[in-house]
């Protein structure tokens, strides 16, 4: 099968030839039909995530098509529709497991990550993590839920009920967070990088009732805010713009250093959290919800094997909605 593959973080991906993966017991083999693109992704490529197995086939919104299934699976049968996420393992026994926290299990193992993922033809995976895909959505459509969607809502329920909602950096998981909080009956104010226009009225088109930069105030002090851009000076800037008792929520997995500031920005039991991976609840919620809403996810596609220009315009931010790989 033809895959993507990194061998050494830093360089470009390698089109390459791999012999078909075998689905061992409990596990599925899936034909790749879509797999979106997440910052993570370049995350890993650029080596900031530290602990990839070498090479790996990155990629962990995989939405495709079961084709063959391993001994004891149950869950899915062969042609049925399925999406692959981040958490691709738990153990299932640490305290983190045994208290609802399987996003923080301390053995976890993640798709595109420690597991080759969706940059290939066919991938293979522990059926336990992987989901059944309903709705309307075409297989492109369906791919940004699995991550952008996923963490993003995850990031939603950590803002608690912020009715006046910020959210910095409108790439994939912003388009996705938008359109529920709206949903939910909250006001959605957007920040992009100063300038970038075509962002701002991409959040107005989604239903944002501000777009401005970053460093601008908002007209109204927010309840909460979610940062989705790997930057960390956005962390005193939303602090600055949310009320007292309000939540900043870190949505990525890397963000630049986080510059110091004075603690009177975060007096008046302001909280700065993080929100890290996903647990299995987070998925199947938000696939439930998503068709409800509906979530309309804009995509850009492009051949598996342009998988490098598909980072790139991300690490640019010239894209709009997500980049989703199509093989064949
Ligand atoms: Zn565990
Ligand atoms: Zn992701």
């Amino acid at each position: 099968m033809k895959a993507m593959v990194l061998e050494r973080p830093g360089e470009q991906l390698r089109l390459m030839e791999l012999p078909m993966p075998e689905p061992a017991a409990g596990q599925i083999l899936v034909k790749v039909r879509a797999c979106a693109v997440c910052r993570t992704d370049l995350h890993v490529v650029d080596g900031e995530l530290t602990e990839p197995k070498l090479p790996i086939v990155p990629g962990h919104e995989i939405i495709g098509e079961v084709v063959r299934t391993g001994r004891g699976v149950d869950r899915f049968r062969e042609g049925e529709r399925v999406g692959i996420p981040w958490l691709g393992y738990t153990c299932g026994r640490c305290r983190y497991c045994a208290s609802g926290a399987e996003n923080l299990c301390d053995a976890a193992r993640f798709t595109g990550y420690q597991i080759d993922g969706g940059y290939a033809e066919y991938a293979v995976a522990d059926a336990r993590y992987c989901f059944p895909i309903h709705g309307d959505y075409a297989d492109h459509e369906a791919a940004p839920l699995l991550c952008a969607g996923l963490i993003g809502y995850r990031s939603l329920r950590m803002a608690g009920d912020a009715e006046r909602l910020g959210i910095y950096g409108f790439g994939a998981a912003a388009h996705i967070v938008a359109q529920v909080a709206r949903h939910q009956g909250r006001k959605v104010y957007a920040f992009t990088r100063a300038g970038d226009d075509a962002a701002q009225a991409f959040a107005r088109e989604l239903g944002a009732v501000w777009a401005g930069a970053s460093e601008e105030s908002p007209p109204e002090e927010l309840d909460g805010a979610i940062i989705f851009a790997p930057v960390g000076s956005l962390i005193p800037a939303a602090l600055r713009a949310v009320r007292k008792g309000g939540v900043v929520v870190a949505g990525g997995i890397h963000m630049s250093d986080i510059p110091s500031f004075p603690y009177r920005i975060l007096w008046g039991e302001r909280v700065v959290r993080s929100v890290a991976n996903l647990t299995r609840r987070d998925a199947e919620e938000f696939l439930a919800l998503a068709p409800k809403v509906p979530v309309r996810t804009e995509t850009e596609l492009f051949p598996l094997a342009e998988a490098n220009e598909a980072l790139d315009r991300l690490r640019t931010g010239r894209l709009r909605g997500a980049a989703v790989l199509i093989p064949g």
